[in-house]
């Protein structure tokens, strides 16, 4: 169901909705919200919600902090896990100042902005993102462990999965929610978990993603587990991805439909190039934290070699086979602790960037990348993404590309807070450094 502001007024009144979370992302990707009583609805679409963006990171200053939440009707549903009299319902927001423009770090904003330029070029950005997930045990206190919630590895059905029930009761909460869930599964690693929904448009599919980890890690509460999509807790062992499938559609088809023997159509290979000639800049943004960079270098079929193939999932941009042909790319680099917004506007802006300057694709890689030997990577000419946190962030601070599309108040924020962040891991001695050295 898609709403108007007169219809969700509506679905409001006659679906004993008591209150509204007035939902919107802050830079990093962390889902943030305040409660309405369902009364205050109607002034929450004519006049905002005020709040204190001095206290949301990177928001803004304490001298001008004053930012008004406005709900977008679209997004209206109802959370199935609250109680079902006197119920809650969400609303996505768009933010904006006290003189009704868009606040500029609003990453929401940001999207949308890029969605309309290529809306305006006749094209509609579809995604489907893979989101992994470890389930942990928790311990007497309810505090979450390293112990992973069973011993179960790729496909393995119960009783070795013993996540089964978990994953039963979060597919029929987001089935609720209106998703369309497509498969579940246990993944490779002990614990870990994957559950994948059909894809949407681009801004959708983002709401879609902060939408799933809040009902991952409720569900999972719920059961006595401890949900995390942390890129890599456990070492040597699998990490987690959040492989991003995308399609471009013009005229409602998907010009990257390929009949079958067919190589992907040219408008394809070009996106594919514009996003390989920009992923380093992008990398602080698609993998944010200092332990994302952990997953990257650890192969587990992680990627680190930007590179792209047909099947190999050694490289950073595969293209899934279907019986039907090719009908998408896959990006296999980023992670579920990225902030969706931003993250799907760079994708975007990157590949669109390849289109309009036609770039042309290295060859497909056929061999495992893992096993190229310094010698190939040169005679290839594949370069790898950056190896640390630290490494990304430089080659961001250096991108007049991720400026344009961020915008200044969003690209040096980030990069403010996220030289602090790495500051602070590389001052701090660790665990490792005391056993080795001590
Ligand atoms: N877990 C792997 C990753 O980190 C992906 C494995 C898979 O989906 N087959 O990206
Ligand atoms: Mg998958
Ligand atoms: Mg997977
Ligand atoms: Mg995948």
């Amino acid at each position: 169901m898609s709403f108007n502001k007169l219809g969700a007024l509506r679905f409001v009144e006659e679906n004993d909705v008591k209150f509204v979370k007035l939902q919107f992302c802050d830079m990093f990707g962390h889902m943030k919200n305040i409660s309405i009583p369902s009364k205050q609805l109607p002034k929450a679409f004519e006049e905002g919600i005020a709040f204190d963006a001095s206290s949301i990171d990177g928001f803004g200053v304490i001298e001008d902090s004053e930012l008004f939440l406005f709900p977008d009707p679209t997004t209206l549903c109802i959370l199935p896990w609250r109680p079902q009299h006197a119920r809650v319902a969400r609303l996505f927001c768009d933010i904006k100042t006290g003189d009704g423009n868009p606040f500029l770090g609003d990453s929401r904003y940001i999207l949308r902005r890029t969605f309309e330029r290529a809306k305006n070029m006749g094209y509609i950005f579809n995604v489907g993102a893979e989101c992994e997930f470890f389930l942990f045990k928790t311990d007497q206190e309810g505090k979450p462990t390293l112990n992973p919630s069973d011993r179960a590895t790729y496909f393995d059905s119960a009783p070795m999965d013993q996540g089964e029930n978990t994953r039963r009761e979060i597919c029929l909460t987001l089935e609720q929610m209106g998703f369309e869930i497509e498969s579940s599964h246990h993944e490779s690693a002990y614990g870990q978990h994957e559950i994948d929904f059909k894809y949407d448009n681009v801004i959708q599919s983002a709401d879609n993603i902060l939408s799933f980890k809040s009902v991952v890690k409720t569900i999972a509460g719920r059961n006595g587990l401890y949900a995390s999509f942390m890129p890599k807790p456990l070492s040597l062992t699998s990490g987690s991805g959040m492989h991003i499938n995308m399609s471009l559609f013009k005229d409602g088809e998907n010009i990257f439909n390929t009949q079958i023997g067919n190589e992907l159509p040219l408008v394809a290979k070009y996106f594919i190039a514009g996003i390989l000639s920009h992923i380093k800049e992008i990398c602080a943004v698609t993998n944010p934290i200092v332990n994302s960079y952990k997953r990257l270098s650890s192969e587990f079929e992680a990627p680190k070699h930007i590179a792209w193939s047909y099947k190999n999932r050694s490289c950073l941009i595969r293209v899934p086979y279907t019986t039907k042909g090719y009908n998408r790319i896959e990006l296999r680099s980023p992670d579920s602790t990225c902030n969706p917004y931003l993250t799907l506007a760079l994708i975007l802006s990157a590949g669109l960037d390849g289109v309009e300057k036609k770039l042309e694709l290295m060859p497909a890689l056929t061999q495992n990348a893992y096993t190229l030997t310094e010698e190939e990577l040169k005679h290839y000419t594949i370069d790898l993404l950056p190896q640390t946190l630290n490494e990304a962030l430089h080659i961001m601070q250096g991108s007049e590309f991720v400026k344009s599309i961020l915008g200044e108040h969003l690209f040096n924020n980030y990069l403010v807070s996220k030289t602090q962040e790495w500051n602070i891991y590389n001052q701090t001695i660790h665990d490792w450094e005391v056993r080795t050295y001590l």
